[in-house]
C-alpha cells in the first residue's frame, strides 16, 4: 500500500513531489547531513563546505521559503496537505540541513503573508537566507511566551532594544547565539521590545530587513547536541538604522499580534518536519529488525520486538494523522490561523513523539544504536533538540493552557 492512500485528494502530481523529495532526501540531504554533523559549527559554514553545495542543489528544486509551493490549480486543503508530504520527505533525509534550505527565500514568504508585496519583492531579489531573530541571551521563553504575565512586566527589560528616531528606528543590542543561520543569513526577521514600556517585552517593533546595515556584526558559530548542519549564531546591532521601510508591526497592539501569528504559523510547520524524523527513525529500526540476528533468528521474529516496532508504527501514523489535519484546519480556517492552543498541540506532540520513537529506535539496534555506524544516534539527537527549538515544549504547553 502506498503511504499517501489514506489521503483525500492526492493527485499524481503531488505523488511525483514526493518522489523527487524522497530521491533528494536519499542521495543529497542524509549522506551530507552525517558528513555535516561531523565537522565543528566553524567548519561546517566555511567556503567550500559541503552546505553550500546541498543549499544550490535544493534551489535548483525550486521551493519557495519553508519549502512553499507554487501549485495554483491545488485546492488550499489539497496546498497543505502536499506541503506536509514534501516536509515529511526532505526532513526524513535530515532535519537540520533541511531547516537550512526552508531559510532560503524565506524573507519574501513571510513579507507576502503579511501583504508586503513591496519587501516580498525586495527580498526575492536578493535570493539569500533569511532568519528569524527573537531568543535574546537572558530572554529565551521570556520573548516567545505571549500568553504569560512575563511578557508584559515592565520590569523585564530587552537586551536588544529598539526607540524611534525621526522616521528611522535605532536598534541596539544583540540577538543570542540560538538565532538559526544566525551568522550566515543575507536577511532577517527582527523582533525588538521598547526599553521602557509600561506593558514590558510585548511593546516593541517587528522588522524584516537587511542583516548588513552599517553596524550589525555577527558572534561564533554555536557547537550543539543535535541539527549540527543548522548554524547558530549572535546578531550584535551597534546602533542600528533601520529605515521605516522596513517596519512590519509596532506597538503593544500590533506586534504580540503579528508574532503570535507568525509563531502559531511556525509551530504548525515545525510539528510537520518531525514526522520525517520519527519515520526514518522507525524504518531504521524496522530494516535493522529485519537483518539482525539474535537466538538464532532475525529480532523481528521475536515477539516483544514485533510489539516494539508496531508501538513506533502507530507513533509515526498517529503524528502524521494530526499534523496533516491541523496543517489542513490552518490553511482553511479564516484568516489562515489556528487558535494557539491547537498549533502547539503539533509541534508539542510531534517533537515529543519523534523523540520517543528515536529512543525506542536507538534502544532497538542495542550497541550499535549507539555508534556512528548507524543514524539512529544522529535521528535521536536531532529529535531531541527539536523539543526547545522554536519554543521549548513546556512553555508552548503553559501558553496553551492560557488559552483553554
Ligand atoms: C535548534 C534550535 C533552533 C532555534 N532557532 C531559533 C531561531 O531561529 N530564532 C530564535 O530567535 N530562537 C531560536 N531558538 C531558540 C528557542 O526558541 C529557545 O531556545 C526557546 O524559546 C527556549 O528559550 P531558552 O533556551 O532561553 O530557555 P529558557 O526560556 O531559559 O527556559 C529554561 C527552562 O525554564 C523553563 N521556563 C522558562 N520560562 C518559564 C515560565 N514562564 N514558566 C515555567 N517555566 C519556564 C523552561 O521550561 C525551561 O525548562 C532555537 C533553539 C533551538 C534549540
Amino acid at each position: 500500500m502506498d503511504d499517501l492512500d489514506n489521503d483525500v485528494g492526492v493527485t499524481d502530481e503531488m505523488r511525483t513531489i514526493r518522489d523527487t523529495c524522497r530521491r533528494f532526501a536519499t542521495e543529497v540531504l542524509r549522506p551530507a547531513g552525517a558528513r555535516l554533523d561531523r565537522l565543528s559549527a566553524e567548519q561546517a559554514i566555511a567556503p567550500g563546505s559541503e552546505l553550500w553545495d546541498v543549499l544550490a542543489r535544493y534551489k535548483a528544486l525550486g521551493f519557495g521559503g519553508g519549502a512553499s509551493i507554487a501549485a495554483p490549480d491545488l485546492s488550499p486543503a489539497q496546498h497543505a496537505l502536499l506541503h506536509c508530504i514534501v516536509l515529511e520527505e526532505l526532513t526524513a533525509g535530515d532535519v537540520g540541513l533541511f531547516v537550512t534550505c526552508a531559510l532560503h527565500q524565506m524573507m519574501p514568504t513571510f513579507a507576502a503573508s503579511f501583504g508586503r508585496q513591496d519587501l516580498a519583492e525586495f527580498f526575492a531579489a536578493r535570493d539569500e537566507l533569511g532568519c528569524l531573530a527573537v531568543t535574546e541571551p537572558s530572554h529565551g521563553s521570556d520573548h516567545v511566551a505571549f500568553t504569560e504575565p512575563a511578557y508584559r512586566d515592565p520590569r523585564i527589560k530587552p537586551t536588544l532594544k529598539v526607540r524611534r528616531d525621526g522616521d528611522d528606528y535605532v536598534l541596539d543590542g544583540q540577538k543570542s547565539a540560538w538565532v538559526s543561520c544566525g551568522t550566515i543569513a543575507g536577511s532577517g526577521a527582527v523582533f525588538a521590545s521598547f526599553q521602557d514600556s509600561p506593558v514590558g517585552l510585548a511593546d516593541g517593533a517587528a522588522f524584516m530587513m537587511p542583516l548588513d546595515l552599517p553596524g550589525i556584526s555577527r558572534g561564533k558559530p554555536l557547537e550543539k547536541l543535535g541539527q549540527r548542519a543548522l548554524n547558530q549564531g549572535e546578531i550584535f546591532f551597534d546602533n542600528v538604522r533601520v529605515p521605516r521601510r522596513f517596519l512590519i508591526a509596532e506597538g503593544p497592539q500590533a506586534y504580540p499580534m503579528i508574532w503570535e501569528a507568525l509563531f502559531t504559523g511556525a509551530n504548525v510547520h515545525m510539528g510537520a518536519q518531525l514526522v520525517g524524523v520519527a519515520r526514518a527513525a522507525y524504518e531504521c529500526a524496522r530494516d535493522y529488525a529485519r537483518q539482525w540476528v539474535q537466538g538464532g533468528r532475525p529480532i523481528i521474529e521475536h515477539q516483544a520486538v514485533k510489539l516494539r516496532l508496531f508501538g513506533m508504527f502507530q507513533k509515526v501514523e498517529v503524528m502524521r494523522s494530526h499534523v496533516r489535519r491541523m496543517s489542513i484546519a490552518a490553511a482553511t480556517a479564516p484568516g489562515g490561523m489556528l487558535p494557539y492552543a491547537k498549533a502547539a498541540t503539533v509541534k508539542v506532540y510531534a517533537t515529543q513523539t519523534a523523540f520517543e520513537v528515536a529512543s525506542e529506535a536507538l534502544q532497538m539496534l542495542g550497541g550499535n544504536g549507539l555508534t556512528y555506524e548507524y543514524p539512529v544516534e544522529k535521528l535521536f539527537r536531532d529529535a531531541r533538540t527539536s523539543m526547545i527549538e522554536d519554543g521549548e515544549n513546556y512553555v508552548l504547553s503553559l501558553m496553551a493552557a492560557a488559552r483553554l
